[in-house]
Order: structure tokens, then sequence, then C-alpha cells
């Protein structure tokens, strides 16, 4: 999904939502995510722990479309609308909306989400270690004509280990990129 490609219904919502609570995942916002996502935030926070002593936390997670709706009409009244293009997708539009997308942060160290996240021990294990999981960064740093988002280095998508390890394989940093699908710097 990009600006080019949104939810069709575009008030779809994911049959098979888990509550990472109910797994025992810090999520400081209540969050859900579909089942196979839950479950690779689960074991890639397992090992975070486990290999660095890092505790990261599943800042956002699934929201619907009515949610979406109030975050983009917030930041289209505090920045306008060529600002908020850039940080927040517009309802329908959101890779949040398809329970496949997770922002994560790492308690203790700040920068949730901020870009300084990418300079912390939480986002540089996350920036070598998520394709291990399934997961990708999804809007990295110089790649906004491609993926119409400014560098947010604490989201990650989750595409499963196969296609996270071709990505890896195949050295391309977005996923239009991996997927030869058309640029979409905007709607
Ligand atoms: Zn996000």
């Amino acid at each position: 999904m990009n600006k080019q490609t949104p939810l069709v219904p575009a008030d779809y919502a994911p049959a098979d939502l888990v509550a990472m609570s109910e797994i025992g995942v810090p999520s400081a916002n209540g969050h859900s995510l579909r089942s196979e996502a839950a479950t690779a935030v689960q074991t890639m926070f397992a090992a975070a722990s486990a290999e660095a002593g890092l505790t990261l936390d599943m800042t956002s997670g699934y929201r619907d479309y009515g949610l979406q709706t109030e975050l983009y009409t917030g930041y289209v009244a505090d920045l306008g609308q060529e600002a908020a293009d850039l940080t927040s997708a517009r309802p329908g539009y959101s890779e949040h909306q398809t329970g496949l997308a997770a922002d994560i942060s790492s308690q203790g160290e700040g920068c949730v989400l901020e870009q300084c996240f990418s300079t912390t021990a939480g986002g540089q294990w996350l920036a070598a270690n998520a394709h291990r999981f399934g997961f990708i960064l999804r809007f990295p740093d110089g790649a906004t004509a491609t993926t119409g988002y400014e560098f947010e280095p604490w989201h990650y998508r989750y595409v499963g280990t196969e296609t996270s390890a071709a990505m890896q394989a195949a050295g391309t940093t977005t996923y239009e990129e991996f997927l030869g699908a058309p640029a979409a710097p905007g709607y």
C-alpha cells in the first residue's frame, strides 16, 4: 500500500486481530495486529531482549478507518495538508489499517516517533535485525520521492520472512523498488 494504492474497500478491517496485551507484548496504547504479525512482533521483541537487553514497545499497531480519520484531520489542522501528508496517511491509505504495521519504540531511550530513534540502540537493533522476523523499514531515509513519506525509523511493516529475506538479499531500500512498483510521492 502507498499513496497510489489504497485499501479496497477504504474502510477495510482485518478479521484476525490479536491484542498485544493478550500475548504479553508491551504496547503502551493497547494496540493489536493481525495474528501472524503479532506473533512475529512477540518473537522479535523477545530476541531484542535476549540479544541486546532492549525492552521494545509497540507504540502503534492496527488503526481503523475512523481513528485514522481523526489522526489525519488533527495533523492537517496542526501542520496544514502538505506537511500532514508527509507524516500521516489519509484514511484508507494507512498501512496501520492493514493490521500489518507497527510503530516501535525502545523503553528508556526516548525519541519516541522521532527521527532520532534511528540513533538509539533500539532503533539500530531494529534496522539491523527486523528482516530476520519478517519486517521491513517501510519509510527509509532519503526515500520520500519513492514512498511519499519522510524518514520514519520507527515504522515497520510485516511482509513475512520470505519477502523480508529476499529484499535484504536484493539490497533494495524501498518496498516499491523491490516490487518493481511505481514511485508514490503523492496522491
Ligand atoms: Zn507508523
